[in-house]
């Protein structure tokens, strides 16, 4: 082979390797870019969450948006009917979603949802017979009151 030919094809496999050198730094830049975004957006997300939860909690104690003590304990009425009744279940909800209220029925209180208020909608995975996820929307007070008396309830009562 041509000594000329031999040198040609280092020289084109040297600068392939450069290109796929700085092709890979390019990426690894990228990826570091990316870790940093991903971080930047959880955090954010915990945040929210956080200050989400920590509002709810607050709600939950009693401090309640311009609701008067009245008004809680009606709801509060109403959301140990709901769980007698087993119109809410006993727990947790396996998923839950917050927005503004879109007309729907609230479980706990009957009312349709405003676009001035807060709806959560809560989901629970059935585990039972019935295969499939039961959906409920309430207002955010009337959450509030269900897991007042959700988490109140002594265990031998339940
Ligand atoms: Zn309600």
């Amino acid at each position: 082979m041509d000594i000329g030919i031999v040198l040609a094809q280092i020289d084109q496999t040297l600068a392939q390797a450069g290109q796929i050198r700085q092709r890979a730094a390019m990426l690894c830049q990228e990826a570091a870019r990316s870790k940093g975004v991903t971080l930047d957006l959880y955090a954010e997300t915990v945040h929210k969450c956080r200050s989400r939860w920590s509002r709810l909690s607050r709600l939950v104690c009693g401090a309640s948006e311009g609701l008067s003590r009245a008004d809680t304990t009606i709801l509060r009425q109403h959301a140990r009917e709901a769980l007698r009744r087993g119109r809410l279940p006993n727990r947790p909800p396996d998923r839950t979603y917050g927005g503004h209220g879109t007309g729907s029925l609230c479980t706990i209180c009957g009312l349709r949802t405003t676009k001035e208020e807060t709806e959560l909608e809560i989901e629970f995975d059935h585990d039972g017979s019935i295969p499939g996820w039961v959906r409920h929307y309430l207002h955010l007070r009337c959450f509030a009151a269900w897991e007042f008396e959700r988490t109140k309830v002594a265990p031998e009562a339940r």
